[in-house]
């Protein structure tokens, strides 16, 4: 699967992409990044990418040239599955959306900033918009490494078993039970019993309960889904 991430600023792209899980996916093969500068896309000798906008008001606004001429280049070279914008008015990304986003091949992802962009760049070029939560960010950046890490932990072969992604919070409208690792006591504090036995199916079980315990008390609203996906069997 392959990503093409547009922004002005693609030092702040460094790191998110160099270090464990995803830095490994790279350079396992099973993911491809790249970061795009969309500065040397700008037609101007000022490599200006953002300009006033019309109307007046505070803040700048992203131009449409260096956006249609980096992404003509790029659906020149391959075709691509999806256009994303990265966006607060987007559509808020919860598991589900990173499960189909993830059997996707070639994705790219434009990193707003300023005021965002021009509106005809998201008439013409974005087939999807994507909030990464209910709150305004400085720039798409860091949402778009979000939006990448969500997809790219479930890509066949780049969580190991024991991380597996289908027992992470969501999956399923659950979250997550409790885990924990040695010591089995710390300063009085024990590890659940069960845990210890050694017993298959009761820690299973125990997992189920304390996930959907968990879910109850914190998210009622995923755990009402699954009454209702619950089939009743008594
Ligand atoms: N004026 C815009 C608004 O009120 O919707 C906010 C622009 S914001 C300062 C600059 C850029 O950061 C956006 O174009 C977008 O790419 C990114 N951004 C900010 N918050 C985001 C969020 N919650 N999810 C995804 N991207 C976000």
């Amino acid at each position: 699967m392959r990503f093409d991430i547009i922004t002005c600023l693609p030092r702040l792209l460094d790191s998110p992409f160099s270090h464990s899980i995803l830095k490994r996916a790279i350079d396992k093969g099973l993911t491809e990044v790249h970061v795009h500068d969309l500065r040397d896309y700008s037609p101007s000798k000022h490599r200006q990418t953002d300009d006033y906008p019309y109307g007046g008001g505070a803040g700048m606004v992203m131009m449409i040239e260096p956006i249609h001429r980096i992404i003509s280049k790029l659906k020149e070279e391959r075709p691509y599955d999806a256009v994303v914008y990265m966006t607060p008015d987007g559509l808020t990304l919860n598991q589900k959306m990173a499960n189909s986003y993830s059997l996707l091949k070639n994705i790219i992802i434009l990193c707003g900033h300023y005021k965002g962009v021009d509106e005809r760049v998201r008439e013409k070029y974005i087939t999807h918009e994507v909030s990464i939560g209910d709150y305004v960010l400085s720039g798409g950046e860091l949402a778009a490494a979000v939006f990448a890490d969500a997809i790219i932990r479930l890509i066949p072969g780049v969580l190991s078993d024991e991380t597996s992604a289908l027992t992470d919070s969501f999956q399923d409208d659950l979250l997550s039970p409790p885990v924990y690792t040695r010591p089995a006591e710390f300063i009085g504090m024990k590890v659940p019993e069960v845990l210890l036995s050694g017993h298959e199916k009761n820690i299973e079980l125990w997992r189920m309960e304390q996930a959907l315990e968990r879910t109850k008390s914190r998210r009622p609203d995923l755990y009402d889904k699954q009454h209702v996906a619950k089939p009743n069997i008594s």
